[in-house]
């Protein structure tokens, strides 16, 4: 049988902010990883974006060797606990799986998470490649590079490189490094305690870590290569809220997802008055998209005690959100109004929100996503009765770099152009993650960061 990881139940999580899955038990996790076929080809391994060896960590859980077997994971993942946690294995390594066939994959995610965690409560934090670095002169040592945003995607890029003794500088525009993972994920799926332990190991690598430092701002790209940076990483995300174009979209209590979960999670506005930021929501809430950041706003406006419909425009079957997500907002009493809308934000006399227009929609044929797309029926306008709404449909690329840095060639969805060594049209700058992909996941980001890594080491050794 596959071990589930505990929960807090439903009807408790609901009011708080602490995490909301536990963690396996030494027990649980040992029973897990027995299950481990120990496939020869391991198809797990290839699921992986950044090719973890799965099946040696397992087992060195299986032999209750922890310490050894998150030192097998960090060989490739500098964020184990992290991933652990959010990424989606169900559509990766475990569904990959030998044993998915009969429905009862491993579960490697909550095995990645139990290895690392015993670390981080140990603090048994493994410091072979740190002394690696310091002892080892290696040929790289003298060879300064930056690394731009400090997402997935820029952490792993920072760590790896300072892995082979490059002297990294890792800039920030933000007061805290961790990107998506602090600002955007809640605490209840990814305490910050844990992000800021990842990234407290990766500085323990010797990675220089300048946070409200804005690139395209503070600095210019120009001005890196003048500092005698030879090369550059941008990983800077996607972090520019999409709107619906409706009218009222500018009305008080209208937010991006960004912005609600900004301050929310990185300004800890759900702790007020103790953090000064405030958050101004009325009593009911819609909260508009159907993926993980939705889901995400959705979970967060409930535990502000606010009553949550969440609005979306096709059915269960087709958000893009985790489906774990998907349940977990359901299980905690969320109701989805699918087949639904928006057109119009209504307002009352002082600017606030008074009720969400929606049509009705059914589903038609499949659009280029392979998805059924929604269609409107006909005078089927309603109106939602809420006084708050959080637009949670999707971020585009951050577009400063692109603004001020000429010779820096974009698509035209805005994300930068890359060549198959993740170059820019700059040479020497190299970008990944969510700034070349458009917004993605945790783990593509960092299988971005890892490839750049190999492409600025050939680069800066005169090998392009
Ligand atoms: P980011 O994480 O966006 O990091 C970019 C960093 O660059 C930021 O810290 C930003 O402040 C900084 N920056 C921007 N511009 C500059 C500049 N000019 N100078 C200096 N610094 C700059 N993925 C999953 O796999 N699982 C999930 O459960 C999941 N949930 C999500 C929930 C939410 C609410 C959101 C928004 C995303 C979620 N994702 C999830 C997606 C995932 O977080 C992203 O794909 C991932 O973080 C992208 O990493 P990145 O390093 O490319 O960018």
């Amino acid at each position: 049988m596959r071990q589930k990881i505990p929960q807090q139940p439903a009807s408790e999580r609901r009011k708080n902010f602490s995490e909301v899955a536990l963690g396996f038990s030494q027990e649980d996790a040992e029973k897990e990883a027995a299950r481990c076929l120990q496939c020869k080809n391991s198809p797990c391994v290839k699921g992986c974006p950044v090719e973890i060896d799965i099946p040696a960590f397992i087992k060195l859980i299986k032999d209750s060797k922890r310490k050894e077997a998150l030192e097998k994971i960090k060989e490739k993942n500098n964020l184990p606990a992290v991933c652990g946690r959010v990424c989606p294995q169900e559509d990766q390594c475990e569904v990959v799986c030998v044993l998915n066939k009969k429905g009862i994959p491993i579960n490697i995610g909550a095995l990645e998470r139990y290895a690392a965690d015993y670390e981080l409560s140990h603090k048994t934090q493994d410091t072979r490649h740190r002394s690696k670095t310091r002892d080892v002169k290696p040929e790289t040592c003298d060879i300064k590079v930056a690394v731009v945003g400090s997402g997935p995607a820029g952490l792993t890029c920072a760590a790896d490189l300072a892995k082979m003794g490059y002297q990294v500088t890792l800039f920030e525009s933000l007061h805290l490094p961790g990107g998506v993972l602090i600002y955007g994920i809640p605490e209840f799926r990814l305490p910050k305690q844990i992000v800021h332990d990842e990234v407290e190991y990766i500085k323990s690598l010797g990675v220089d870590l300048k946070t409200d430092a804005l690139i395209g701002n503070t600095y210019s790209l120009k001005d890196l290569f003048e500092e005698g940076f030879k090369a550059i990483f941008v990983g800077v995300g996607a972090g520019l809220p999409q709107f619906l174009g409706i009218p009222g979209e500018n009305l008080d209590r209208v937010y991006s997802a960004n912005e609600f979960l900004t301050r929310a999670n990185l300004m800890k506005a759900y702790k007020f008055p103790e953090y000064t930021t405030p958050l101004s929501l009325g009593k009911k809430v819609a909260v508009i998209g159907g993926g993980n950041v939705a889901m995400d706003c959705a979970r967060v406006a409930l535990r502000l005690g606010k009553d949550v419909t969440l609005v979306y425009r096709r059915t269960e079957n087709e958000m893009p959100a985790r489906k774990e997500e998907v349940q977990n907002a359901k299980d905690e009493g969320i109701p989805f109004k699918i087949l639904t809308q928006p057109v119009k934000i209504l307002g009352d006399e002082k600017g606030f929100v008074k009720g969400l227009e929606c049509i009705q929609m059914e589903l038609g044929q499949p659009d280029e996503s392979g998805r059924r797309r929604p269609v409107p029926i006909k005078n089927s306008n309603f109106v939602l009765d809420v006084d708050t709404v959080i637009v949670a449909i999707g971020q585009n690329p951050n577009p400063l770099l692109r603004k001020v840095t000429p010779g820096l060639r974009t698509n035209e969805d805005g994300t930068i152009a890359v060549d198959e060594n993740l170059m820019t049209t700059l040479p020497g700058v190299f970008a990944g993650g969510d700034i070349t992909s458009g917004a993605a996941t945790v783990i593509s980001a960092m299988g971005a960061g890892k490839k750049a890594v190999r492409s600025i080491d050939r680069y800066v050794k005169g090998n392009p």
